[in-house]
């Protein structure tokens, strides 16, 4: 069944055609920069590569131009439905839903707690009611396969009354991403769906981890929103929150703005003064550039601490997954921090290691005896898990 898969954010819409059982692409395309003069409208069908300017469009024009394109290239009668990825859905939801006035709703009264994402998300729902009314819509949530932690992962140590009151918690992110290469990895290992402890590194622009015990998000590195947890390209991941008051008082700043900083200037930017691409990091840092060695430094420590701290929601590790551009490609990064979990009994196979790249899978660790844990390498792929969801929920 093929299903398309919608990603409205604030500034963009994404799109795919793809068959939900054997993940083949039929079209995919983005469009960029909306609401500026800059906007484009770039798609990918057929073999070919095409990108449209598409000067001052919004959503709404764009996802009408996403939809013709769709009925050109003859894809529209072979839909099965329509999916959807909204990145909160508080506790509201705990697993991928049929969108009805209710579940809209619901995704309304989140607004709060994901003010930059759920309105795009909303926005691209209404416009696929709309444009293709004939078929079953699906909301699939980053948060709903984190909503399996206990308490004590997900209770922050601070008034209680924050969470009764204003829903203060850890929800955790991509969600969509960890429960896919985790269902990839147990298939690797010959384990069962409902088996194994494992450890997903989602090492992209933004980073997390999570602890995956017999299936089950158990415990996560983000938090109430996707600030907390490991360096990212330009988030700062966790830090001590008193420095927001230090930083104030120092410089003047807002708190709004020194968050602002936190979000988008900090991370592998802020570190290296150069870049949040880890590509041109690792360029620099073999050149010599000391901000960019310390940048990736940082990185790995970060990453290798947390994992480590996850691992004791699991009790033991089956398997460490690397996934995301980062954790796809960088051989620099898997190496050192591999290298750093060595106490947990992993031991880097370099020549797997180095091969393991551009969508590549595999074991990356020397098998050593029955009991020691592997280290893989699994490409995400985010629409296909949403695409078996919506074929999952319109059948
Ligand atoms: P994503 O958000 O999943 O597309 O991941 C983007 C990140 O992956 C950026 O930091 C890229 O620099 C990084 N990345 C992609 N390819 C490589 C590579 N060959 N080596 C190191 N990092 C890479």
């Amino acid at each position: 069944m093929n299903i398309l898969v919608l990603n409205c954010g604030s500034s963009s819409a994404k799109f795919a055609v793809l068959d939900a059982r054997t993940g083949a692409e039929h079209l995919t395309g983005n469009a960029q920069r909306l609401g500026t003069p800059e906007a484009t409208l770039d798609w990918r069908h057929a073999g070919q590569s095409v990108s449209r300017p598409i000067p001052g469009a919004d959503h709404d024009v764009a996802l009408r131009a996403a939809v013709a394109l769709l009925r050109e290239a003859g894809l529209e009668q072979t839909l099965g439905g329509v999916g959807h990825r909204v990145v909160h859905g508080a506790t509201r939801f705990a697993q991928s839903m049929r969108i009805t006035p209710e579940v809209i709703a619901q995704v309304e009264a989140c607004v709060p707690l994901g003010p930059l994402h759920n309105p795009p998300n909303l926005l691209g729902i209404r416009i696929a009611q709309e444009l293709l009314p004939g078929l079953v819509q699906v909301a699939v949530f980053d948060t709903a396969f984190h909503q399996t932690m206990p308490p004590r992962a997900y209770t922050y140590p601070v008034p209680l009354e924050w969470l009764e009151q204003h829903e203060v918690r850890r929800y955790g992110f991509h969600g969509t991403s960890h429960r896919y290469v985790a269902q990839k990895a147990q298939a690797m290992l010959g384990l069962a769906p409902d088996a194994g402890a494992l450890l997903t590194a989602h090492l992209g622009n933004g980073c997390s981890a999570t602890a995956v015990l017999n299936g089950r998000s158990v415990d996560t590195t983000m938090g109430l929103t996707p600030l907390e947890g490991l360096v990212m390209g330009t988030r700062s991941g966790s830090v001590d929150p008193a420095l927001v008051g230090h930083v104030a008082r120092a410089t003047g700043a807002t708190p709004e703005s020194i968050l602002d900083t936190l979000n988008k200037r900090s991370g592998l930017l802020g570190l290296s003064g150069h870049s949040n691409d880890m590509r041109t990091l690792e360029a620099a840092a073999a050149a010599g550039h000391a901000r960019a060695q310390l940048a990736i430094e940082v990185f790995c420590y970060v990453l290798a601490k947390q994992l480590a701290g996850l691992t004791v929601a699991l009790g033991r590790l089956d398997a460490l997954v690397f996934t995301g551009g980062i954790g796809e490609n960088s051989v620099l990064v898997r190496e050192k921090v591999v290298g750093l979990l060595g106490f947990l009994g992993l031991v880097l196979d370099p020549e797997a290691n180095a091969r393991a790249i551009r969508g590549h899978d595999g074991r990356i660790t020397l098998p050593g005896d029955a009991h020691a844990p592997q280290a893989l390498v699994v490409p995400t792929h985010e629409e296909l898990m949403i695409a078996m969801d919506t074929a999952a929920l319109v059948a």
